[in-house]
């Protein structure tokens, strides 16, 4: 599983990170994608995506 994140969109509010640490991370204002999902994060992931503000985070 992988996520991916549309930059533009972002508007750097943190949940994420928040929600799956070991996907998300911020880096100045953006939060970024340190890597592939790891076993068994799958549903942090795919809750982050769900509870980002502006559903701009894809996961597939
Ligand atoms: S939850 Fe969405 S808007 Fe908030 S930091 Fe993450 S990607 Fe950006």
């Amino acid at each position: 599983m992988k996520a991916a994140i549309d930059a533009g969109s972002c508007i750097g509010c943190g949940l994420c990170a928040n929600d799956c640490p070991e996907v998300f991370e911020m880096n100045a204002d953006k939060a970024i994608v340190k890597g592939p999902v790891p076993a068994g994060k799958e549903d942090a992931c795919k809750n982050a995506a769900a509870n980002c503000p502006v559903q701009c985070i894809k996961v597939e």
